[in-house]
């Protein structure tokens, strides 16, 4: 087994000892970080810098806020830590896996463990509702009896049972944030990573999502939320990073 694999099998047995541990209602604090960003540099090809020197752990089982204004770099954070954009320099380990220096497929078996809510949703947009959250349970090799309980299952849950059918273009921009929101759920991911989550979303459905996502975090899933919406951050106990012009300005390592 290659070195790689075998770290990543190491992280994986952390986070789901963790999880465990969490589900039968022990109290654990791990000295272990399910991401280590280390002086992470972000140019873009047209030269605006959007990270400059991040430096940040976040622990197993961690729920954090990423904030600061429009522009400031949040979104880039997380399409780093999905594998989705590389650090100019810098480096970067999830669960384990040192990222910056890994090829497609491990960076696929890591994705695995990851769901990720993006700002603009990327939905299927010639599918259904209840066809783009199967997808991620085919490519996770659910069987289909299993697919279509836990589709109705997270869409009831995200109160969008009655639209499974229909097609996405179908839905406001709230419910399609909803529809990307347990897609990112469905497979029961030890680390998310959710980019502004409900900014399509009004007060009561904001707390619907925000109690979703408590409750991941109470089995023990890592959560990394970004948002803009600093009342938002106000009402729940947990860090905030904040960002400005791409620095962390304020929140510990
Ligand atoms: P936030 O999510 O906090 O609004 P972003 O990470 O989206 O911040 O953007 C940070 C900066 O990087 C902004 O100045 C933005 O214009 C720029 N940026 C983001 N994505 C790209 C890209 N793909 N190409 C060029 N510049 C980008
Ligand atoms: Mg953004």
């Amino acid at each position: 087994m290659s070195e790689t694999l075998q770290l990543m099998e190491e992280g994986a047995k952390w986070t789901n000892s963790f999880i465990f541990l969490k589900k039968k209602g022990v109290r654990v604090s791990l000295n272990c970080n399910m991401i280590q960003m280390t002086h992470v540099f972000k140019t873009y090809p047209s030269q605006i810098t959007a990270l400059s020197d991040i430096t940040l752990e976040i622990s197993v089982g961690e729920f954090i806020f990423i904030t600061g204004p429009s522009g400031s770099g949040k979104t880039t954070l997380l399409r780093i830590l999905f594998c989705a954009e590389r650090p100019t320099s810098g480096e970067v380990v999830v669960n384990g896996v040192r990222i910056t220096q890994k090829g497609f497929r491990e960076i696929h078996l890591l994705r695995r463990k990851m769901g990720m809510v993006f700002q603009d949703f990327k939905l299927l947009q010639d599918c259904t509702v209840g066809e783009n959250i199967a997808f991620s349970l085919e490519v996770t090799g659910h069987v289909q009896k299993e697919i279509k309980k836990k589709v109705f299952e997270i869409l009831s849950r995200v109160g969008l049972q009655e639209r499974e059918g229909d097609s996405v273009l179908s839905l406001s921009a709230g419910e399609q944030q909803r529809v990307a929101i347990a897609r990112a759920l469905v497979n029961d991911p030890p680390l998310l990573l959710a980019d502004e989550p409900t900014g399509n979303l009004d007060d009561p459905m904001t707390l619907d999502v925000m109690q979703i996502f408590t409750d991941l975090h109470h089995r023990g899933a890592t959560i990394v939320f970004a948002t803009h919406d600093m009342d938002l951050i106000q009402r729940y106990p947990y860090r905030a990073i904040y960002l400005l012009k791409g620095r962390k300005v304020s929140g510990s390592a």
